[in-house]
């Protein structure tokens, strides 16, 4: 499968997971390449924003920035490859994540398969923007759908980041939280009304300050706090950003 590339392998990591119901649990990350949004402020634009596609990012501003060489960061892997080095952590959470790792599932069905046969203890968590929907398979595999759907600050087309029947099959799925990233009052007056259109209780719906640093956290968690002791939404910090910053790999 296409995995994105980090260094000379592809980029499976051991860390904390920083994010959602499982934050500060150790978990084996692994990210596959390919995303079919292209949100502007995407942190994993190294699994998309490929050279020659047309997409925007915010960083196109920045003078070093440059679209990515494909071949640079992905890398074809062999599901029996990522068993393997999967399998080399003394961990049993495993992050399926991307770009949008629901575009790759017949092989993430192989990566799970392999691992379950190894340890039948796995856990498999699944980052998914809620566009597309897993398979009956997939989804009877995977113990947690951590989804993120996008606001409109993503820049994406609502037509393209809230499929309806998607986001319904979610809903009615216990193993699936909603996680949001929010910056002002704009986006969580979004998330209330993406909670009452698509009749999600708000405990099942998460939501944690935009920031790349503890200081933009920090400047953005008063606002969220308020919000979410208002609505019943659970506040969520980003534990990853706190601990290592804005890097890739931990
Ligand atoms: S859906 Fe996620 S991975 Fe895809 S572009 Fe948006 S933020 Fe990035």
């Amino acid at each position: 499968m296409l995995l994105s590339r980090l260094n000379d392998g592809p980029e499976i990591f051991f860390t904390l997971q920083g994010e959602g119901v499982s934050a500060g649990m150790p978990a084996v990350f692994v990210r596959s390449s390919l995303c079919n949004l292209h949100c502007q402020w995407c942190d994993t634009d190294h699994t998309w924003n490929f050279e020659g596609t047309p997409w925007k990012h915010e960083k196109d501003a920045d003078p070093g920035y440059r679209k990515h060489k494909k071949s640079e960061v992905t890398i074809e892997t062999p599901t029996t490859e990522i068993v393997r080095l999967v399998a080399m952590h003394p961990c049993r959470r495993v992050v399926l994540t991307g770009g949008e790792p629901l575009l790759q599932q017949e092989a993430w069905l192989e990566v799970i398969t392999g691992l379950r046969e190894i340890d039948p203890a796995y856990q498999f968590e699944v980052e998914t923007n809620g566009t597309r929907k897993p398979t009956p398979e997939f989804r009877a595999a995977v113990n947690q759908f951590n989804v993120s759907p996008k606001l409109a600050n993503s820049g994406m087309d609502a037509k393209l980041r809230l499929v309806p029947e998607t986001l319904a099959g979610f809903v009615a799925d216990p193993k699936a939280w909603f996680k949001f990233v929010a910056v002002e009052d704009a986006d969580m007056d979004e998330i209330l009304t993406f909670s009452r259109e698509f009749s999600v209780p708000p405990e099942r719906i998460l939501v944690m300050p935009e920031g790349r640093t503890s200081t933009d956290l920090d400047r953005h968690a008063p606002a969220v706090a308020a919000r979410c002791l208002l609505h019943g939404w659970r506040f969520c910090d980003r534990l990853h950003v706190r601990l290592w910053g804005d890097k890739r790999g931990v």
